[in-house]
């Protein structure tokens, strides 16, 4: 069953663009004397909407939204400016898109494949299909899993996995934007063709300065990264000046092993090899000692909080999210891909996180409301470097953004006060009406705007019958 189809034509509440009501699902935007249709739409204007902005004051205001040339031009009254394209948003709330800061979304064909098993039993059944997985499948894993992000309210994500051309092929189809890093393990324990490193160096070089595709190197984690392979991608990423996001001591097992080996805790042993700095992800950190958020806290690495992953494979321990934030560590929320999730949804993923915490410490205020939504927006931004210009709706930074209806049943009752909670606890998928990046809307009222859903769909099915055989 597809997991997104479109609603009925009577179920779609238009948004209203001035001066063209034709009854359609959507009117074309007025273009303007002078303007050629192409630059139509390089200002929009949202009137009416209740902003959540995520601003420093976290601001819940209804009222107008701006967007000129990709950027937020106006948040509040902003009068009555010419724009190419206005739309009646009173009826929803515009929300900064999530940033989902770990999946591995080119699985999204193997969802359920490796259910209702713990770690090393999952990653044994994923190991032997990984082993088989070819550039088209990737890429039409990838467009299924960026559908389902665009269609759940997600503009940016972080992603850790090898064949990443294709990944960044289907970020530059669809328009969400990809912050992509190519998976880094020693040679003699990867399935790819040559040294990973200098694969993930290739990569970079091959896509950096594009609008939607960031680039990067992703060190799988200690159990396949020698000394001699962190350091190796360590000094890429600086050579590079990119990001580079790794999983972090996800299980008991990966720190008792690795203790054994070399004395250390994955943490305090990738500091001790000089490892760590500005600029890090780390997925998971479950399994961290005090000292050792003290270490990433002093070393600027930000965690990628994956609740969800967590809880479905049973690591047993939960990620010190508290602890992490106390001691000034930067945390954002991740899905982890849908084989071991199994949804990519943020708004998902704020609800379980919350509950996890509080439901851990015994108590209900752990995580509240707008923490969830902070890790979902600005902190995830932070988190993939790019703080100053994504993450809120603020003058200046990039418009990404989703109109998410206030007339759900899971919105309701739509007071200014309540909803970030209903985001945070309550929102489902389906509330989210369109989605823009950079300005450009990518999703109306349900409907990707680059490429029908029927295509992505058939593709992920043709991709998931030649993996689930294996
Ligand atoms: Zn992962």
């Amino acid at each position: 069953m597809p997991q997104w189809s479109q609603p009925a034509p009577s179920e779609i509440r238009p948004l209203e663009v001035a001066g063209t009501a034709t009854g359609t699902a959507y009117t074309r935007p007025r273009v303007l004397p002078g303007v050629t249709p192409s630059a139509a739409r390089r200002s929009t204007v949202f009137r009416g909407g209740l902003l959540v902005t995520q601003d420093p004051s976290r601001r819940v205001v209804r009222g107008d939204l701006l967007v000129r040339d990709g950027r937020v031009e106006g948040v509040g009254d902003v009068g009555h400016v010419p724009a190419d394209e206005e739309v009646d948003a009173s009826a929803y709330a515009i929300v900064p898109g999530f940033v989902n800061t770990h999946t591995h979304v080119a699985m999204s064909p193997l969802r359920a494949i490796a259910d209702d098993r713990d770690l090393s039993g999952f990653l044994e059944r994923l190991f032997a299909v990984d082993a088989r997985r070819t550039e088209s499948d990737v890429e039409a894993g990838a467009a299924q899993g960026i559908a389902e992000m665009l269609l759940s309210g997600t503009t940016s994500f972080l992603d850790l996995y090898y064949m990443e051309d294709a990944v960044a092929r289907a970020v530059e189809r669809l328009g969400i934007r990809g912050f992509l890093g190519w998976a880094v393990l020693d040679p003699a324990l990867t399935t790819q063709k040559g040294i990973p490193v200098e694969n993930a160096r290739a990569f970079i070089g091959r896509w950096k300065g594009r609008a939607r595709v960031t680039p990067l190197a992703a060190p799988q984690g200690v159990y396949v990264c020698s000394e001699e392979t962190w350091l190796q991608t360590r000094d890429l990423a600086r050579a590079t000046d990119t990001l580079c996001h790794f999983h972090l001591s996800e299980t008991r097992r990966e720190v008792h092993e690795l203790q054994e080996k070399v004395g250390d805790r994955p943490a305090a042993w990738l500091d001790r090899i000089g490892f760590l700095g500005p600029g890090m992800v780390a997925a998971h950190g479950v399994w961290l000692t005090r000292r050792e958020i003290e270490t990433l806290a002093r070393r600027k690495v930000g965690i990628a909080h994956c609740a969800s992953s967590n809880l479905k494979l049973a690591v047993g321990g939960v990620a010190p999210v508290v602890e992490l934030r106390e001691a000034g560590v930067r945390v954002g929320l991740g899905t982890d891909s849908v084989a071991s999730n199994n949804s990519l949804s943020m708004l998902r993923e704020m609800h379980v996180a919350g509950l996890l915490q509080k439901h851990h410490r015994w108590d209900a205020g752990a995580l509240p409301a707008q923490t969830l939504l902070d890790l979902a927006t600005v902190e995830g931004a932070h988190l993939v470097g790019r703080g100053a210009d994504l993450g809120s709706l603020e003058v200046g930074k990039q418009a990404d953004l989703v109109l998410v209806r206030l007339d759900h049943p899971t919105l309701t009752p739509a007071r200014p006060e309540a909803i970030v909670s209903h985001l945070a606890y309550s929102a489902s998928e389906e509330a989210v009406d369109s989605v823009y990046v950079a300005g450009e809307c990518v999703v109306r009222h349900r409907t990707l705007v680059r490429e029908p859903w029927a295509n992505i769909h058939a593709a992920a099915e043709q991709a998931a019958d030649a993996l689930w055989s294996s």
